[in-house]
């Protein structure tokens, strides 16, 4: 059994392609500035060259098309024919309150899908875009939505309510959903696997740290809290993104700087977070290379960044009633060894004591506490696309 797993976003779509026999990755790629100039995919499978393909590509459908001839293609390609495609697993960001694990797309999840659409505005219309365009040009393929909020649809109502009139979450749905699950998942379900232990027997706090990130708290084996909320914007500072702020800030902004909601809202998107405080980069390399050189705003935004990371941590194990094991994921989480050992700093007293030496390392699946840390500090490398073709393979194999 043959997975595509898309994933959409609005200019871009990264695919793979995984034998389900064996979780094999056979092909993976990106296009990218689809509807813009200059569109181009980028494809590689696996054990052959990289091959680019520069192609005007108007829309998704468009996008898929060359994805598809890329997957088929006699020097480059990975597979004889579309046929050999058994079924297509998307990333959908928003599944909202109606879907708590993974759904074999028909008419009424899209009509569900199309409802979401208001609740993540940037991510679900380009997710259903790859969706409507898989359709047309694999018509008779199955098609599996995985969504980043359906793990976290299991989080007591006290989690997951806003203190608001409460009728605002009846009327609208105003309420945390958290996001990011399907990676909180793996790398859990990793993490139990590293430590020999079942899933259901544990209290893990799984951080995310990315371009976006988010921390969840996974009681017995169900996510009983996370960090982002009604949107991708609450919780963590991000690269871009400002996480948890006085919501009162935001008239305060608007009126001293005679600005819009909707300029004030970006702001808070796309030029807060790391990059805001240090005014250098929104990625972390950057932001650590400058620190080391002695910009203070560099090293003020990193350890900010880092004391969210640890505020949460605290939180999650008070919330669970304690703590087995921090797994670290993403691309900070998986590379950044300051970055680990500086949000592991002063947390002895829950009983987490990371070995420097063991957390010399990047990007592999392995333990950097020490032996008598009672709390197990993991390196989990996230696989989200894996994780989509895995449920995939369980709903439609
Ligand atoms: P992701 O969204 O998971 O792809 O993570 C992307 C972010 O990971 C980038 O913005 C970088 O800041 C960060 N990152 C990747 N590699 C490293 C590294 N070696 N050291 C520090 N940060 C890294």
């Amino acid at each position: 059994m043959k997975v595509l797993v898309m994933n959409c976003g609005s200019s871009s779509l990264k695919y793979q392609l995984i034998n389900m026999e064996n979780e094999e990755l056979l092909a993976k790629g990106i296009a990218e500035r689809i509807g813009i100039e200059g569109s181009f995919v980028k494809h590689e499978t696996t054990g052959k060259e990289k091959a680019v393909i520069e192609e005007p590509m108007t829309d998704h459908k468009a996008a898929i098309k060359i994805v598809l001839e890329a997957l088929i293609h006699a020097e480059y390609g990975a597979i004889q024919s579309m046929s050999e495609i058994t079924a297509v697993g998307h990333r959908v960001v928003h599944g909202g309150e109606k879907f708590s694990g993974s759904v074999v797309i028909d008419k009424e999840v899209k009509a569900v899908l199309e409802e979401c659409s208001e609740l993540a505005p940037l991510h679900n219309p380009p997710n259903l875009m790859g969706i409507y365009a898989c359709e047309e040009i694999l018509p008779n393929v199955p098609m599996v939505g995985v969504f980043d909020t359906a793990f976290h649809q299991t989080m007591p109502k006290a989690s997951y309510m806003y203190a608001l009139p409460y009728d605002l979450y009846e009327k609208y749905k105003i309420r945390r959903y958290g996001f990011h699950g399907t990676s909180h998942k793996y790398v859990a379900m990793k993490a139990a696997e590293l430590l020999g232990q079942p899933l259901e027997s544990l209290k893990i706090v799984t951080c995310h740290l990315g371009n976006g990130a988010s921390v969840t708290a996974i009681k017995n084996g169900k996510s009983v809290d996370t960090s982002m909320g009604f949107t991708p914007l609450e919780g963590l500072a991000m690269g871009t993104r400002c996480g948890d702020l006085d919501p009162a800030i935001i008239e305060f902004w608007m009126k001293k700087e005679n600005l819009t909601i909707a300029e004030v809202n970006n702001a808070m998107n796309k030029k807060s977070g790391v990059l805001g405080i240090s005014g250098v980069s929104s990625d972390f390399r950057d932001v650590e290379e400058a620190a080391n050189a002695g910009n203070e705003r560099a090293q003020l935004a990193l350890d900010f960044y880092y004391q969210r990371v640890k505020k949460y941590i605290g939180a999650y194990a008070a919330e669970m009633g304690g703590l087995d094991a921090v797994v670290f994921t993403a691309g900070l989480g998986e590379n950044s060894i300051v970055a680990r050992k500086e949000i592991c700093k002063d947390l002895e007293f829950l009983g987490i004591k990371i070995d420097d030496e063991k957390n010399s390392i990047r990007g592999k699946e392995t333990v950097v506490s020490t032996e008598d840390s009672t709390v197990k500090v993991i390196l989990v490398p996230t696989n989200e696309e894996l994780m989509i073709a895995r449920e995939t393979k369980a709903l439609v194999g």
